[in-house]
């Protein structure tokens, strides 16, 4: 597997630019396989590394729904599309602990919390806090996705046992301005750095079906796979079209093209975990099949995820079983 930038990308800009492009060259080789050459070599990078019949499953909740101040043109919840979600308050934390208690029954062992905004106000952070506190005394992973993080906030999380924390870069630096415009990819690259820096694992990946070339897809995932240390977690999206977002009318992805992405995903990144994350819905068995064969090896449960819908836990039970999957167990806290 090309390891791409690395020990080097403290060099000059032009060694960088070379690295760089020979990384994304690299990579365009293996994406560009014939279909079974690539399933075959991710497949047994993911054999030598998992359990390839185990899967991850989390739960996520919307602790803060909607109304938020960025322009995502993917985003039910952004307050510059019409799309007809009720903004609400940040949940109580008592709620979000029985909520996770009651998925840890229903066997997942990491609960994901995902909060509408650019960024946490400091006055927000103490319920942040205590609500990583009572999901982690469950027993459980604790993750988190709250926009852009300081490094005080980060090192706040840090300290409270947050395990994860969630920053997608979407998509590629090339097309990142024709999705969102209140933010840039630096500022992205940023708080996973700060994360980072905070000794919490970094869960960031991105969005299929949003008009991007395969060029951008493989791009996304060089940019991942060459961070200082690739993200523990690397979650694979396809669009659901909102209506009434900036992305209403966007082409559906071929489902081959993202079982292409998901399997450079499980080559450039041998280690990390890699989420079937929204749009399974719109997704056959079959595409999902090929998906866990080419390596990706963790899903969402429940009926609803942020604010889409999810397959539901009875079709996934039989999912599972027609597949012989089962629930990977929960590695012990360090
Ligand atoms: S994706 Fe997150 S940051 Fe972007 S509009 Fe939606 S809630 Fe806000």
């Amino acid at each position: 597997m090309p390891k791409l930038l690395g020990e080097n990308a403290g060099g000059d800009h032009r060694s960088i630019d070379t690295l760089e492009s020979q990384a994304l060259r690299a990579a365009q080789k293996i994406y560009n396989l014939p279909f079974n050459d690539l399933l075959f070599r991710a497949h047994t990078v993911h054999r030598a590394n998992f359990d390839p019949n185990a899967v991850q499953m989390s739960r996520l909740l919307s602790i803060k729904t909607g109304g938020c101040a960025e322009d995502c043109g993917y985003c039910s919840q952004s307050a510059h599309y019409p799309t007809g979600l009720k903004a609400s308050k940040l949940m109580e934390v008592e709620r979000v602990i029985a909520e996770a208690r009651k998925a840890k029954e229903g066997g997942a062992t990491r609960y994901c919390m995902g909060a509408a905004w650019r960024s946490p106000k400091d006055r927000d952070m103490e319920a942040i806090i205590a609500m990583v506190r009572g999901v982690r005394a469950l027993g459980m992973e604790t993750c988190m996705t709250l926009g852009m993080l300081s490094p005080e906030q980060s090192a706040a999380l840090a300290e409270a046992g947050l395990d994860y924390y969630n920053h997608n870069i979407d998509t590629s630096e090339r097309f990142y301005g024709e999705v969102i415009t209140t933010r840039t990819f630096a500022d992205r690259l940023e708080t996973l750095s700060n994360v980072r820096h905070a000794g919490i694992k970094v869960c960031a990946g991105g969005i299929l079906g949003m008009g991007e070339t395969a060029e951008d897809r493989i791009s996304m995932l060089v940019t991942l796979a060459n961070l200082p240390s690739p993200p523990e977690s690397v979650p694979i999206n396809m669009l659901i079209p909102i209506p009434g977002s900036k992305l209403a009318d966007a082409a559906p992805v071929d489902p081959i093209e993202f079982v292409r992405t998901i399997a450079l995903a499980r080559i450039l990144m041998p280690k990390s975990h890699v989420r079937l994350s929204a749009g399974r819905t719109g997704m056959s068995d079959e595409m999902q099949a090929l998906c866990f064969f080419a390596g990706a090896n963790s899903i969402f449960v429940g009926e609803t995820l942020l604010t889409a819908d999810n397959p539901g836990e009875d079709h996934d039970v039989t999912l599972f079983r027609r597949l012989g999957l089962k629930p990977m167990e929960l590695e012990p806290h360090a």
